[in-house]
């Protein structure tokens, strides 16, 4: 394997960094280090070695669309798609990104140049991902601008649409809202995975985002690919990738066609002991997680969550129960501000405001290590203790 030093990249006494500090549990982040102890049962069998003397060139593959794309990883990206029924692969080109982060913006740059005499807005409906307003409007671009809620966004003119589906932060399922059809419409599919919810069909859009670090767990290698139906647009975002970084790391998509490669073989043997079924084992962890959750919040009067309806899932064939990502937690009996609420108990999630929410709304991660999510767990059941039946 590349021989980095892990100490240099962790805290400065050589362990890894954790979110606990002081006690206090950072729940703000969606880091998802929840899948590592699969990773580490792979060993060898996920393991990427790359020599000093190869992967040295800009280009990949030049006679595609996109030319820093890894055959491998292209092929890898089809095959799981397929093995998964999540997403129709056939006719689309695959842009490869670092992160669905930087595809999204690839997109707006598609979808808004030429240049017209106004910036277009771009709308999600709320409680939307806190990023998309971050990144819109990060540069105050004269190509986009950030237009708010979706479902109160009501202008003439070209607009671009964000779907986030299932959705972060609340776990619901979308689709577009605006209806005008001067539109675009972005696809953020970063969690249509089993072990999140039942996959239902295989999306079919125009413009899809699809990202590594909540599919495998492995957000560090930063890579993400876009499934795009028209050529124009998958070359517009390829120029974005080329303007702002000349294509994409080559070590991150060996190891992510590496990765997939593996999780495609274990998908083989679902339900058998030996099974090394990344998914099935992903959604029994988020399963649990759940279920401790809701037993923590049982009989809560100040602290709720969303209920889930069971869908039918093609991938597992079973009446799936929808495990998100992050715990949407609602505040009861007068308690304003959920954010501010937590934090008097040492957990720090994302308030509602910056996701276009009521503040009586708190996001939390539950895709960190074990113990803090014990820790998560242990502290919701003091505030039970401590305020007598909250
Ligand atoms: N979209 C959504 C909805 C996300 O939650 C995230 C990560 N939190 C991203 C996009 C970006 O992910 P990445 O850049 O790691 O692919």
């Amino acid at each position: 394997a590349p021989s980095v030093d892990k100490r240099s990249l962790s805290s400065t006494n050589g362990t890894r960094p954790t979110l606990s500090s002081n006690s206090v549990l950072a729940l703000t982040t969606g880091d998802p280090t929840v899948f590592e102890p699969f990773w580490r049962k792979m060993g060898d069998k996920s393991k990427v070695v790359i020599d000093g003397g190869e992967l040295m060139s800009y280009f990949s593959d030049v006679g595609n669309v996109c030319w820093f794309l890894e055959p491998e990883l292209g092929d890898a990206i089809r095959r799981l798609h397929r093995v998964v029924g999540n997403a129709v692969t056939e006719d689309r080109h695959i842009v490869v990104g670092t992160g669905s982060t930087q595809l999204f913006q690839a997109a707006l740059y598609a979808l808004t140049t030429p240049a017209g005499v106004e910036p277009i807005s771009v709308v999600s409906s709320a409680p939307y991902y806190s990023s998309y307003p971050e990144v819109v409007h990060c540069l105050r671009s004269k190509l986009y601008k950030w237009g708010g809620d979706a479902c109160t966004f009501d202008q003439d003119g070209p607009y671009i649409e964000v779907v986030n589906s299932p959705n972060n932060p609340d776990g619901t399922l979308r689709e577009s809202v605006v209806k005008s059809g001067q539109g675009n419409v972005i696809y953020d599919l970063a969690y249509y995975w089993p072990q999140y919810t039942a996959i239902t069909s295989a999306a079919d859009h125009d413009i899809m985002l699809f990202m590594f670090s909540k599919c495998t767990g492995h957000a560090g290698s930063r890579i993400g690919w876009a499934l795009v139906k028209d050529k124009d647009i998958a070359k517009k975002m390829t120029q974005y990738i080329t303007i702002t970084s000349i294509g994409v790391s080559k070590e991150s998509q060996f190891r992510a066609a590496k990765i997939i490669e593996v999780i495609c073989d274990g998908c083989h043997n679902v339900g058998s002991a030996e099974s090394e079924n990344f998914f099935e084992y992903a959604r029994e962890l988020m399963s649990k997680r759940w279920q401790k959750l809701r037993e923590a919040l049982q009989h809560s009067k100040r602290l709720s969550l969303f209920k889930y309806p069971r869908e039918r899932c093609l991938f597992t064939g079973e009446l799936n129960e929808r495990l998100p990502a992050f715990a949407w937690l609602e505040c009861k009996e007068g308690i304003k501000d959920c954010e501010e609420f937590l934090r008097g108990f040492d957990i720090v999630g994302r308030g509602g405001k910056a996701f276009g929410a009521d503040p009586k709304f708190t996001r939390i991660s539950l895709l960190c290590r074990e113990e803090d999510f014990n820790g998560v767990i242990e502290r919701l059941l003091a505030i039970k203790g401590i305020r007598n039946g909250n």
